[in-house]
């Protein structure tokens, strides 16, 4: 996960309650992606720095726990940086020129990201995971083409090396159910297209966004029937209200119910939802040296497992120190 802002409700229903599930069933590693945030914060890497701390305050208040998950910063473990070394130089530039996300984020971004980092990133993204040798990543169907990319990469770098057998893993994809979340606009919840709901929102920011969100275009006026499998607000019924979404649907259908009215009862439910989690995350931010050493414990652990990989590959190239032989 990425350090470039807070962290939306998009984060905690679509994300972080899956890692938590992950957490039980795997040996699981989480990464705070702060090498990839400067694709974006090249220019001011010192802000994404400071969301580092808070971003670790949400994942252990949504119930990340270091005991049983590894959780580090990716700059911490240098290995990250080496590998993607490596695998750029057995990666053909064709591969990462198809990469939709490429096309997409510059379209989307208002920041020059015209970079050879931004270009390369799916290679990082392949460093990240192969150094663990892992044997799932958990991801969603949308991104199944990123992990391909890794496998390809991996294939790519053992068919070079093959002797000894396979180095990386070709890890499969545990498709993991990560609900898109709606934001404000209509459009899917991102930070990069500031339509989202913070989970450090005030309970006054919360209701000015939720008072401003789209609806069914539609209605106009109060009554006007409406259309909810058109509105964003409707889709807070699936996470908020389940229990009331039918009826909700045909209130809405037949103009008995408002968008006021309607909007007023997602926002309720939601600082109801939000209430536990942002009590333990302000308990969290307040032991700011709890967090430090999680995260120094963490990347103990992770550089471990990549120094061996590390190993295993510096022995198999033929990349080591002694260069007497
Ligand atoms: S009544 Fe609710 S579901 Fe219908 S358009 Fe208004 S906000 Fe959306």
């Amino acid at each position: 996960m990425q350090p470039t802002g807070p962290l939306h409700i998009g984060h905690y229903l679509g994300v972080l309650k899956n890692y938590v599930k992950l957490q039980e069933d795997y040996s699981a590693y989480f990464m705070v992606a702060n090498l990839h945030a400067l694709t974006v914060f090249y220019t001011e890497y010192k802000k994404a720095h400071a969301f580092i701390s808070p971003l670790v305050s949400d994942w252990l208040a949504a119930g990340l726990d270091p005991e049983k998950a590894v959780l580090f910063v990716q700059s911490d473990v240098p290995a990250h940086s080496e590998l993607y070394t490596i695998l750029s130089m057995y990666t053909p530039v064709s591969w990462l020129m198809r990469n939709p996300t490429y096309k997409e984020k510059q379209d989307n971004m208002d920041k020059d990201i015209d970079s050879h980092g931004f270009l390369g990133y799916p290679v990082l993204q392949a460093a990240d995971i192969l150094l663990y040798r892992p044997e799932f990543v958990p991801i969603g169907e949308d991104q199944l083409p990123h992990l391909e990319l890794t496998r390809e990469i991996a294939r790519r770098f053992n068919y070079y090396n093959a002797e000894g057998g396979p180095l990386l893993s070709e890890p499969k994809a545990l498709l993991s159910e990560f609900p898109k979340v709606t934001g404000t606009d209509g459009r899917k919840m991102s930070k990069s297209y500031g339509n989202v709901i913070n989970l450090a929102d005030s309970q006054e920011e919360l209701s000015q966004k939720l008072k401003g969100m789209k609806t069914d275009t539609n209605r106009v006026r109060r009554n006007d029937p409406g259309t909810p499998e058109n509105c964003p607000v409707f889709s807070y019924y699936d996470f908020f209200l389940p229990a009331e979404k039918e009826e909700v649907a045909e209130s809405c259908r037949t103009a008995s119910i408002g968008c006021k009215d309607c909007k007023q009862n997602v926002l309720e439910q939601l600082l109801q939802t939000l209430e536990p989690f942002r009590a333990q995350r302000v308990k969290c931010q307040s032991n700011p040296e709890r967090i430090n050493e999680i995260l120094s414990a963490g990347a103990d652990k992770a550089k471990n497992t990549a120094r061996d990989t590390m190993n295993d590959l510096s022995n198999a190239m033929g990349l080591i120190k002694n260069y007497t032989l």
